[in-house]
């Protein structure tokens, strides 16, 4: 049996292997040059830790895992710092299964991870787009890839052109939760790395949250939130570094130092949540951001996008004809979509509180914040940041 797989993502890459380990050949269709450098912090844990778990992956990700002691919140006015959390707290409310990591090393564990299946079986072709715009040809050597395929499994994240060939526009799909974010890295910033090694830094701020921590190989990373119009869309013809430093230019010293560096093309996007009505058609089925996006808000999209494709894939991967193969579709959507939509539900709730839309929220985050060094408010607050890991093995595989 043979797969093609769109994106080389998290859902993509895990996706690959677990099929290529059920015995199927898989090209991997991805539209970068190449594995990303640049990224953001993200918090591993959840499902996803227990499917990567299950995969044997967890020591390859506590190799590449970054050590974070705490998250402090300073007064962009004066550097003080107001709150903070504990991540050791964090990690042990979770039972120690909690992982810091940055985007492109969790890539690069599910890349290295390709090499456990037979050699050969899986191919990644960099370079390789899907057509973005509906009913256009794919480049020649995409339409060969595709051609053929038993399944195509669109993991091309969350504006996916896949899903668009499928179900249309993503305007129909896509809910704004009324934020952007933002997040680059940069090089040459000795001084910044020193003053935040070993420290995540978040200001505490209103309606915006810039934030500052190194990274372990000399760089140092920019996170910034903030809130457009609803649909989170910025000013036409804005180009991005120039919208950051509109939004962002004088809230804090350090962050005007890395708005300076901003690269021409950082990462900057909506927050938004995926919601549609079927994830499969034919011989396609959409896994990760381009089904199931549920936002950095509720904090587990990579999570999610590792356990999803870990389901999709353990049903997909003894299947031998179509019929089978489109019953492992349904099968996947019936027992993944309710967890999906309880994370999406967390998501919205966080959109109202993330960033404080005025001083008394503000005040009431802090609060909240130093209560958490109460055992047993810390236990509440670090369970609901966590939204529940209630449904450990809910994937049933
Ligand atoms: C700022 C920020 C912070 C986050 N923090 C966390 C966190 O703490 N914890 C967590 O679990 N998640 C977090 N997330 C969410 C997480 O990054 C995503 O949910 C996750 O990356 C989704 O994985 P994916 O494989 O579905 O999509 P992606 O990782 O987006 O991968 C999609 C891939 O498809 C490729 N592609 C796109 N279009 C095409 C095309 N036409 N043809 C070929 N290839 C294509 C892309 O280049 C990309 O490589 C965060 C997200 C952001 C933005």
């Amino acid at each position: 049996m043979r797969a093609a797989v769109i994106g080389a993502g998290m859902a993509g890459l895990a996706s690959a292997r677990q099929l290529a380990l059920a015995g199927w050949e898989v090209d991997v269709l991805e539209r970068a040059d190449g594995p990303r450098a640049d990224g953001y912090m993200m918090d591993f844990f959840g499902l996803g830790f227990d499917a990567a778990e299950r995969m044997g992956l967890l020591p390859r990700l506590r190799d590449a895992a970054y050590r974070i002691g705490a998250v402090e919140y300073v007064d962009a006015k004066r550097g003080k710092r107001t709150a903070s959390i504990d991540y050791d707290q964090f990690a042990s409310a979770l039972d120690g299964r909690l992982l810091s990591l940055m985007r492109p090393d969790l890539e690069l564990v599910l890349l290295d991870a390709l090499g456990d299946a037979p050699e050969g079986s899986v191919r990644v072709h960099y370079g390789a787009r899907f057509a973005e715009e509906d009913g256009a040809e794919h480049p020649e050597e995409v339409a060969r890839l595709l051609e053929g395929a038993d399944v195509v499994i669109g993991a091309d994240g969350i504006h996916s052109s896949v899903r668009a060939s499928l179900f249309g526009d993503e305007s129909q799909y896509l809910r704004p939760l009324g934020l952007r974010a933002a997040a680059y890295v940069i090089d040459g910033a000795p001084e910044l790395h020193a003053e935040y090694d070993g420290r995540f830094v978040l200001t505490d701020t209103i309606d915006r949250q810039a934030g500052i921590y190194s990274l372990r190989d000399g760089r140092v990373a920019a996170f910034l939130a903030y809130r457009e119009d609803a649909a989170g869309q910025p000013p036409a013809g804005e180009d991005a570094p120039t919208r950051l430093r509109r939004v962002f230019g004088g809230l804090w010293e350090p962050i005007d130092r890395l708005l300076d560096r901003c690269p021409p093309h950082p990462y900057d996007d909506v927050v938004a949540q995926v919601v549609l009505p079927r994830w499969h058609r034919g011989s396609t089925v959409l896994a990760g951001d381009a089904c199931q996006a549920v936002s950095l808000l509720a904090g587990q999209g990579a999570s999610l996008a590792i356990a999803g494709a870990e389901l999709l894939t353990s049903l997909i991967g003894p299947c031998t004809d179509a019929a089978a193969i489109e019953s492992a579709m349904v099968e996947y959507e019936r027992r993944w979509r309710p967890v999906v939509e309880e994370k999406q539900a967390a998501g919205r709730r966080a959109a109202g509180t993330f960033l404080p839309p005025d001083r008394w929220h503000l005040l009431m985050r802090r609060w909240a914040l130093r209560g958490s060094s109460l055992p047993v408010v810390k236990t509440i607050v670090m369970r609901s940041i966590a939204g529940g890991t209630g449904l450990k093995g809910t994937t049933g595989v």
